[in-house]
C-alpha cells in the first residue's frame, strides 16, 4: 500500500456533529471557506465573511453559485478535428449578496488578527446553521460583540438568510449599518487565466434597484443568456433606526443605516436574500418571495430549515461511536452531498458540489458510482431526481453520438448541460464506460425501487438510446474468436487511454445490454404500447435488440491465462513496468508531472478501474479471483484520483484484508476535512464523500443485494465501539447496529421483509429485533452463530 497520508492529525477539532474553527487564519481562508460552504442544491455559497475579507486576495474566493447556470467559453485549438467540442461551459460565480458591515466612528468592523478576540465559527451539521461569533475593539477602544447566523433554505430553494447580531460592549452610541449585494464578483477563470482562456466578465449588470424595502440586481449571461435576479432585504430589531438610505452605485446595492446602539443590548439585523435564475426570470416574482419571507420572519423560517435537517437525519445518519473525528467526517459527508444535490430533475452534482468553482461545476460519472448510491438507500425520490437529470439531457447524449459519427446517444463525459466539455478526448469522451454507468445505476434504482414508472417513461429510452450508440461502437474480431470487442477507449484509470478492451467498460457494457435487451423483452410484453411508441422515438427494431444480447453474451473480457487473472485492458500487463514506491512525491500527481507518452506507456494506475468491478460485481467473481486482482493492480495504483480509496478500501474488506481496508477508509474520510490533497480550496471531493459512505455499506457492512434480497456481512474495526446506520429498501427502512458482540436489525418503516445476515436469512418485523453475533476484529473470531 502507497504510503498515503495516515496519521496526520485532524486539522479541525473532532465533534461528533459540528466543524469548529477557534481561530480567524487568513493563511487557510481559501480551505475554510470551502469547509463552511452551504447550499441547498439550488443555491451554493462559500463560507465567506459578511464583513468581507481584507487580507491576501490570493486566499479568498468568494462564491455564489446556482446549480445549473452556466456561461460559455470557445475553446482554441492550435489543430482542431472532427467531434471536437466547440466549447465548454462553466458554473458561474453571481453577485455577493452576503455582504453585511458595520461602521464605529466611521471605521468599520473587520476580521484582522489585530483587533479581534474571542474568534469561532461554527457549523452545526445537524441544523444546518453556520454560526460565528468574535469580539472587535475600534482604534478608539470601543469594543463590540458580533454573533451572526445562517443558513440556505431547505424549505425555500431560492432563499439564503442571515441573522446578525451586534452588541456594544463598552459604550452606547451611534453605529452605521450597511448592507449590500456587490453585483461585479469575479469568477476563477477570471482571476487565474492559466486555467482557461477568458472571454470577459461573463455577466452584464441590467438592472440595480434599490426600492423602500426590497432592493434587486438583474443580471444576464453573455452567451447563454440565463437571466439571474438577486433581491434582498432587511429587518432590524431591537435597535433605534435614526436615519435610513437604500441607494445603488456602478457595482453595488446599498442599504444604510444609522442605528442607536445601546451597551449591553444586541440589536439584530435578519437579511434575506433571494436567488433565482434561468431562461426567463420573473422579477416580480422574485420580490414577492423576498416579501413573503420576510413576512414569515427569520425565527419561523430557520425553525422549519432545521426541522427538514433533522429528518434528513433521521434516514442518512451513520453513526460511529468511538471515534469523533470519524464521526465529524461520515457526517460532513453527508451534509455536503445533500447540499450539492439538484433536487428538480434537470440539476445534478458537480464534482466539487457546490463548494468552489473547480471543475467548472461539471458533472461526471461520478454521480451515478460514487454519489447516487448514498441517495438510493436513504433517499430513494432523491436518487430518481439525479437519474431524470439524465432523462433531460438525453438529447444532447444523442447530438454528441451523431458528432462522434455514431446513432443512438452518448453521454458527455464532463458536462452541466450535456454538451461534452471534454477536450482531454482521450481521458473524456473515450470514456465510453459513462453510458454503462448510468445504465449500472437505473438498474440499481429499479432493483431498489421497482419503480416500473420511471423504467417504462423515462429509465427504458435511456437504456436503448445508449445501447444503441455502445453496440455499434463494438464490433465482433474474428481473431478474438468472434468476441465482442470495444476498442480504442478510456477505463477509469485515466493514466492507461487509448487501450483496447477496458475490462471494466466491457463488463458493464456486457451487463447494460443484457438488461436493455430483458427491458425491451418486458416491455413488449407488459406494456405493449409504450413500447411500441419507444420503439418509433428511437427508431429500434427486433435485430437491434437482438443485436445487444449477442453482443452481451459474446462480450469479450480480457484474460490472461498463465496469470489466471482478468486484465485491465489487453495492453497493461505488457506495459513498462514501474515501482510506484521509487515515484519520489514531488512527481506527483504523474499528469502534472510527465509528458502523457511518458505516463501512458507504464503499468502505473491512475484510480481504481478493475478493482472498481470487483467491487460493483462481488459475486461474480471467485475470492481468488478479487484477490489476484487486487494483489496485482493495488501496487501499480498511484491514487491520482481521490475517487480511488474509498473503493480500495471496500475491495480490501471484500478479500478479508482488514488492516488495508481500514487505513484506505480512514484516508477516504477525511480527505478535504484535512485537506488531504491540499487543493480543498478549490472545492470538496464529492465523489470520495459518496465513495466513503460507500465503504460503510458495501465495505464494513459488507451489503449486497442477491436476488432481490438485502444482505449483509458485518465486521467491526478493533478502534470503533459500535456503528449503525439506515437502509430504505423497497420503501423499507431498516437501522443496521453493529457492535464487537452482535449485529442487531431494526425495523424503522413499512411491514416488515426478510434480510440475510452472515448468509441467515430473518424476517424483520415491527416490535421484532433481530440479532446475530458479529464479526470483531478484536475478538479476532471469525465464526458466527444466529441468537
Ligand atoms: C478522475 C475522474 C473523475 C474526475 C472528476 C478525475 O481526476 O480521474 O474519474 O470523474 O476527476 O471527479
Amino acid at each position: 500500500m502507497r504510503n498515503l497520508c495516515k496519521n496526520k492529525t485532524p486539522l479541525l477539532q473532532p465533534h461528533p456533529w459540528d466543524i469548529v474553527e477557534t481561530e480567524f487564519a487568513e493563511e487557510t481562508n481559501l480551505r475554510m471557506e470551502t469547509i463552511f460552504s452551504l447550499g441547498n442544491g439550488k443555491i451554493g455559497i462559500r463560507g465567506t465573511f459578511e464583513e468581507g475579507f481584507y487580507g491576501n486576495p490570493a486566499q479568498t474566493a468568494i462564491g455564489t453559485y446556482l446549480n445549473g447556470i452556466y456561461e460559455y467559453r470557445d475553446y482554441r485549438y492550435a489543430w482542431k478535428r472532427p467531434g471536437f467540442p466547440d466549447r465548454t461551459h462553466s458554473m458561474i460565480n453571481l453577485a455577493n449578496g452576503l455582504l453585511l458591515s458595520v461602521y464605529v466612528d466611521g471605521e468599520k468592523v473587520i476580521l484582522s488578527r489585530n483587533c479581534i478576540t474571542d474568534y469561532e465559527r461554527r457549523l452545526d451539521m445537524k441544523s444546518g446553521l453556520l454560526m460565528r461569533k468574535f469580539v472587535w475593539y475600534s482604534k478608539k477602544g470601543k469594543k463590540i460583540k458580533i454573533e451572526t447566523e445562517r443558513f440556505v433554505s431547505m424549505e425555500h430553494s431560492d432563499l439564503i438568510a442571515i441573522s446578525y447580531r451586534i452588541t456594544p460592549v463598552n459604550f452606547s452610541g451611534e453605529i452605521e449599518v450597511v448592507s449590500q449585494i456587490d453585483a461585479e464578483v469575479k469568477n476563477e477563470i477570471e482571476r487565474k487565466p492559466e486555467i482557461g482562456s477568458i472571454d470577459g466578465i461573463p455577466t452584464t449588470i441590467d438592472k440595480l434597484v434599490a426600492g423602500d424595502a426590497v432592493s434587486y440586481v438583474v443580471q444576464t449571461t453573455r452567451k447563454s443568456n440565463f437571466r439571474i435576479g438577486m433581491a434582498m432585504s432587511e429587518f432590524v430589531e431591537h435597535a433605534e433606526i435614526l436615519e435610513e438610505k437604500h441607494d445603488v452605485d456602478c457595482r453595488y446595492i446599498n442599504h444604510r443605516r444609522k442605528l442607536m446602539a445601546v451597551q449591553g443590548e444586541s440589536c439584530v439585523i435578519n437579511k434575506f436574500v433571494c436567488l433565482d435564475g434561468g431562461k426567463v426570470l420573473n422579477e416580480e416574482k422574485l420580490v414577492n418571495s423576498l416579501e413573503s419571507y420576510q413576512k414569515k420572519g427569520y425565527t419561523v423560517l430557520r425553525e422549519k430549515h432545521v426541522w427538514l435537517w433533522h429528518r434528513f437525519w433521521e434516514v442518512s445518519d451513520i453513526r460511529i461511536d468511538g471515534d469523533d473525528a470519524l464521526q465529524q467526517a461520515l457526517r460532513y459527508d453527508a451534509f455536503q452531498l445533500m447540499q450539492s444535490a439538484g433536487k428538480d430533475g434537470k440539476t445534478n452534482i458537480g464534482a466539487n458540489g457546490l463548494t468552489g468553482e473547480g471543475y467548472q461545476g461539471h458533472t461526471f460519472w461520478d454521480t451515478e458510482m460514487y454519489m447516487l448510491p448514498f441517495f438510493l438507500y436513504t433517499q430513494p425520490d432523491e436518487a430518481r431526481e439525479l437519474l431524470m437529470y439524465r432523462y433531460y439531457i438525453l438529447p444532447e447524449a444523442k447530438r454528441r453520438a451523431v458528432q462522434m459519427d455514431g446513432c443512438g446517444a452518448l453521454y458527455s463525459w464532463n458536462s452541466i448541460n450535456g454538451e461534452e466539455c471534454g477536450f482531454v478526448f482521450e481521458a473524456a469522451t473515450a470514456q465510453y464506460h459513462i453510458n454503462a454507468d448510468i445504465c449500472y445505476a437505473i438498474r440499481k434504482y429499479m432493483e431498489a425501487t421497482q419503480d416500473e414508472e420511471f423504467l417504462v417513461c423515462y429509465g427504458a429510452e435511456i437504456l436503448f438510446e445508449t445501447s444503441i450508440f455502445m453496440v455499434h461502437r463494438g464490433c465482433f474480431v474474428p481473431l478474438k474468436g468472434n468476441q465482442f470487442c470495444i476498442n480504442v477507449v478510456c477505463g477509469p484509470d485515466e493514466y492507461t487511454p487509448v487501450v483496447d478492451n477496458n475490462c471494466y467498460t466491457n463488463y458493464l457494457t456486457k451487463l447494460q445490454l443484457s438488461f436493455a435487451f430483458q427491458t425491451a423483452k418486458w416491455m413488449e410484453k407488459e406494456y405493449p404500447e409504450q413500447y411500441e411508441i419507444l420503439k418509433q422515438r428511437t427508431g429500434l427494431d427486433e435485430n437491434e435488440v437482438n443485436l445487444w444480447k449477442k453482443a452481451s453474451d459474446h462480450m469479450y473480457i480480457p484474460y490472461h491465462k498463465e496469470l489466471d487473472m482478468l486484465m485491465q485492458d489487453d495492453q497493461y500487463l505488457y506495459r513498462d513496468p514501474v515501482k510506484i514506491e521509487d515515484i519520489p512525491q514531488e512527481k506527483l500527481p504523474l499528469l502534472t508531472h510527465l509528458h502523457p507518452l511518458n505516463l501512458w506507456r507504464c503499468q502505473v494506475s491512475k484510480q481504481a478501474d478493475i478493482v472498481l468491478l470487483m467491487y460493483l460485481r462481488p459475486n461474480d467473481f471467485s475470492m481468488e479471483m478479487k484477490k489476484r486482482v487486487y494483489d496485482y493492480y493495488e501496487p501499480r495504483t498511484i491514487h491520482d484520483s481521490s475517487l480511488s480509496v474509498s473503493i480500495h478500501s471496500i475491495v480490501a474488506n471484500d478479500i478479508g484484508y482488514e488492516k488495508e481496508a481500514y487505513e484506505y477508509f480512514m484516508q477516504a474520510a477525511r480527505m478535504d476535512l484535512d485537506d488531504y490533497n491540499g487543493n480543498t480550496s478549490g472545492g470538496v471531493h464529492a465523489a470520495c464523500m459518496g465513495g466513503t459512505l460507500l465503504a460503510i455499506l458495501y465495505g464494513f457492512a459488507g451489503m449486497q443485494i442477491c436476488s432481490g434480497q438485502l444482505c449483509f456481512k458485518p465486521r467491526i474495526p478493533e478502534k470503533w465501539e459500535r456503528y449503525q446506520f439506515h437502509v430504505t429498501f423497497r420503501r423499507n427502512r431498516i437501522l443496521i447496529q453493529v457492535d464487537h458482540e452482535m449485529v442487531t436489525v431494526f425495523l424503522k418503516e413499512v411491514s416488515g421483509f426478510e434480510v440475510s445476515v452472515y448468509g441467515e436469512k430473518a424476517s424483520v418485523q415491527k416490535n421484532r429485533i433481530c440479532r446475530w453475533r458479529s464479526i470483531s476484529l478484536k475478538r479476532q473470531e471469525p465464526s458466527v452463530e444466529n441468537q
